[in-house]
């Protein structure tokens, strides 16, 4: 977590206004809480397979079945 972690006024995925901030579990972006949310989501379905695709690079698109597409 560098200084650009701190300065960034706006999440890196959808743009909003940072008022909380963290980092994506799947890449390098600084994310806002909504942001935070759905990946929270993603990796629920993704279940143990969570821990293989952090730092990834991308966001998987997992259906409702956990079927990554
Ligand atoms: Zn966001």
């Amino acid at each position: 977590m560098g200084d650009k972690f701190f300065s960034k006024k706006y999440c890196d995925r959808c743009g909003n206004v940072l008022d909380a901030r963290t980092m994506s579990w799947f890449n390098e972006d600084t994310i806002c809480m909504d942001c935070f949310e759905k990946e929270s989501e993603i990796k629920k379905k993704l279940q143990d397979g969570e821990k293989s695709y952090e730092g990834c690079g991308y966001i998987p698109d997992v259906d409702e079945k956990g079927e990554i597409k």
